[in-house]
């Protein structure tokens, strides 16, 4: 089969994209911290301003330590009433000064952040993006896409991660944590993201896996 590392240490992506890409059955998915020497870099590449940005650095770092394709995702939440925030900012958005948080807690401070600036606003659309870029033999593609939705008043469902529980996708009555795996799948930003990537792909005749 052929290798393909995801350059995250994000467990609950790592889980997100193996089921995404079981379509493929010839790609063969690889984390980062199987075959990088130093995954922990991978988040200090992560520092420009755009999705886009954030997701090429991640992917060619990880192509150049491991000389695999490497597929990497960088995805925030954009919220209107709050002018977009918090964007690509979205793993860092609440800050606990002195300290670094975990992966956990930092997901629930950053809910709780949400819900607390969107108290009282009645304006609560939001979306998710999500930016993919694949570096295989030098070549970078790179492919967006897109969740709309709205923020729930309080979190509901224990599935997925970050901020599935607050965001209700338009057309719901869930959340995405309320949803299966496979619901959230059918939907999400991240898949909308992967079939523009393979459709890339495929227009520019790469040969990287059969469907
Ligand atoms: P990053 O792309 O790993 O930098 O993630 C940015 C932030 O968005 C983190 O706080 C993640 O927990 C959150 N996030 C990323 N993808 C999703 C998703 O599919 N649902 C909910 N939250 C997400």
């Amino acid at each position: 089969s052929n290798k393909i590392v995801l350059a995250s240490t994000n467990p609950d992506k790592l889980k997100e994209f193996a089921a995404l890409l079981r379509n493929f059955p010839d790609l063969e998915l690889v984390s980062a911290d199987q075959v990088l020497r130093n995954p922990a870099k991978l988040a200090f590449v992560e520092r420009y301003d755009t999705y886009l940005e954030n997701a090429l650095a991640k992917a060619r770092l990880a192509n150049q330590g491991s000389h695999y394709p490497c597929l990497a995702d960088d995805t925030g939440i954009e919220v209107n009433a709050l002018g977009g925030r918090p964007g690509v900012k979205s793993f860092r958005y609440a800050k606990v000064p002195g300290r670094t948080l975990s992966r956990i807690e930092q997901n629930r401070a950053n809910n709780e952040l949400l819900l607390s600036e969107m108290k009282g606003k009645t304006d609560r659309q939001a979306r998710f993006v999500t930016t993919l870029a694949l570096c295989i033999e030098g070549i970078l593609i790179h492919a967006t896409g897109t969740l709309d939705g709205s923020i729930a008043e309080a979190p509901r469902g224990d599935q997925g991660f970050g901020y599935d529980s607050l965001f209700i996708p338009a057309g719901s009555q869930k959340t995405l944590a309320e949803m299966t795996e496979a619901e959230k799948n059918a939907l999400s930003h991240r898949s909308r993201a992967i079939q523009e990537l393979m459709s890339q792909i495929a227009l520019r005749g790469i040969v990287f896996a059969k469907p």
